[in-house]
């Protein structure tokens, strides 16, 4: 049951005395004494409304009340909630045979009897000792008040716990079953089937690449939510950042049919931030787009130069949004319909990721929608740095022009045999000469006698770990110009930050993708 709100004035106290003399007299006293004393009203349910409205204590003399106005103000006293014990003072002629002294001190369980004649300052001092009282009943209320809205709040936060765990383990079964399908399809092609083996593949790495997506994204929101995320800005061309967006959702948008409109300015629209950041960004606003309107639908992203603003607008004309949820849907875990089907999943954590990244980037996000089934426009905006001047002469690393990597030697390190194999198997497949080694100690024999250009370590290797490999690595000057990149399940800035001072040189979350390996190999 719910505690009741504070009274509206607790300290009140309901007087009930024989004369409008005594009234007066009692009142102006109490008052002097910084007590606000008003006669007891006579009927029941005034009498109850008063105790209803806030009472501090009720001062009575034992011959001021009838008997039905004595058992309306008992009806009243019973009726309070179980934390409330209103102190009742009275003052009586004879507490031995006053009928209505017996019948208080048989009804109540917080009652001062003062015999008369009694002085002022007794009877005053008595009524400030029943307010006192009074008043730790009302902090023992508050407190209950604010214990009741703790459970509250931890019943609610329990209760999305479970929603959200359902919606984790359904969303990250979804992209299980077709590539778990999509294997055992493999598995069967008649040879020559090349056609449909890549269509297999490019479904499998789509729904490959959600899965990545949404432990990614739950990765993210547990460092934000730790402070743990800092941005690796640079001067960037904002033109840069959306291409680089739209090669990671381009799958997503070409399986899902839409038609894609990009404008991009001609000249560059430089910004100082996180180039990886700020693509996640963007590419998560074109994935919401693509995945909240239905198939063959139409996307459009603009980057403009707005004053001193850059702006990025991605439109559809999907879903649309309800107005009183255009802010909300930045909430964490917060979903316009979570029942809705939906061509794709997510965890309602994409949008509030977006927010973040932009508020740590000294910029906004906001959206836009005339309704429900109307489509949806979200506007990116952060400060520009200058706009068309082609000099970079800050650190922007050039774009390498195509991918002719020369052949390398390069040693994959894993315990994880799989994972290993898999890695070596994809980089032959790119030209380069592949080893692997399945511990720390075979990973430092075979670099000896392989003199690998580039060793791609895990870090959680058993007894020798992939920092101690990379240290043993650096200590020998043979392998001085060897490119050590660190592949690792973790990639916290505390663990990129130890695997720096071990001596790799790259730090790789795992999975790997190819992408990630061949830019940094473009720097060798
Ligand atoms: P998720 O997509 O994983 O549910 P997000 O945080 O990315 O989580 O988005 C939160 C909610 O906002 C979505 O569930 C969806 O209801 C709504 N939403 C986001 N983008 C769009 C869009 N382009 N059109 C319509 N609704 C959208």
């Amino acid at each position: 049951m719910a505690i009741e709100a504070p009274g509206l004035d607790p300290m009140r106290v309901l007087m009930a005395v024989p004369t409008q003399r005594d009234v007066d007299v009692t009142a102006q006293l109490l008052r002097k004494a910084g007590v606000c004393a008003v006669p007891l009203e006579r009927d029941g349910d005034a009498i109850s409304r008063q105790l209803h409205s806030g009472v501090g204590a009720v001062l009575l003399a034992d011959d001021s009340l009838d008997d039905r106005q004595l058992e309306a103000l008992l009806a009243g006293l019973a009726g309070q909630p179980p934390w409330s014990d209103v102190p009742v003072v009275l003052l009586t002629r004879d507490r031995e045979r006053s009928p209505c002294a017996a019948r208080l001190a048989a009804m109540l369980t917080n009652l001062t009897s003062l015999d008369l004649p009694v002085s002022t300052a007794s009877m005053a001092s008595a009524v400030l000792a029943a307010l006192r009282a009074r008043r730790r009943q009302y902090e023992i209320r508050d407190q209950l008040i604010a214990q009741q809205r703790a459970e509250q709040a931890l019943r609610d936060a329990d209760r999305r716990k479970d929603e959200f765990l359902a919606t984790l383990a359904h969303e990250l079964r979804n992209p299980l079953a077709p590539i778990r399908t999509g294997l055992q399809a493999l598995g069967r092609l008649p040879p020559g089937e090349d056609a449909q083996a890549t269509r297999l593949r490019q479904m499998m790495e789509r729904q490959l690449q959600l899965l990545v997506k949404l432990i990614d994204e739950l990765l993210d929101v547990s460092r934000i939510s730790n402070g743990n995320v800092r941005l690796e800005r640079e001067r960037v061309d904002m033109r840069s950042v959306v291409e680089a967006a739209l090669e990671s959702s381009g799958p997503m948008l070409d399986a899902a049919g839409h038609e894609l409109h990009v404008d991009l300015p001609d000249v560059p629209v430089w910004v100082l931030g996180d180039p990886t950041r700020l693509a996640q960004v963007v590419g998560n606003l074109l994935t919401n787009a693509a995945k909240y309107t239905s198939f063959g639908g139409s996307i459009r992203v603009v980057l403009r130069a707005d004053g001193a603003d850059a702006v990025v607008r991605v439109s559809d004309n999907g879903a649309g949004i309800p107005p009183e949820m255009l802010d909300q849907v930045f909430d964490l875990f917060v979903q316009v319909d979570h029942t809705r089907e939906r061509a794709q999943g997510g965890l309602g954590i994409g949008l509030s990721l977006v927010r973040k990244m932009m508020t740590l980037h000294g910029g906004s996000v906001t959206a836009e929608s005339p309704g429900l089934g109307r489509g949806s426009t979200f506007t990116v905006r952060l400060p520009t740095l200058g706009i068309g001047s082609a000099d970079s002469s800050t650190d922007i690393e050039p774009r390498a022009g195509g991918r002719g990597l020369r052949r390398l030697r390069m040693l994959v390190v894993d315990d994880n045999v799989d994972a290993a194999d898999t890695l070596v198997m994809l980089l032959e497949a790119c030209g380069h000469e592949m080893r692997a080694a399945y511990s720390g100690t075979a990973a430092l024999q075979l670099a000896r006698q392989f003199r690998p250009d580039v060793v791609l370590c895990d870090i959680g290797l058993p007894r020798i770990d992939g920092y101690t490999v990379a240290s043993r690595l650096r200590d020998d000057p043979h392998f001085a110009s060897t490119l050590l990149v660190a592949v690792s399940g973790w990639g916290t800035e505390d663990v990129k930050r130890r695997s720096r001072n071990a001596g790799f040189d790259f730090h790789l979350v795992k999975p790997v993708d190819l992408e990630s390996v061949n830019r940094i190999l473009e720097r060798l």
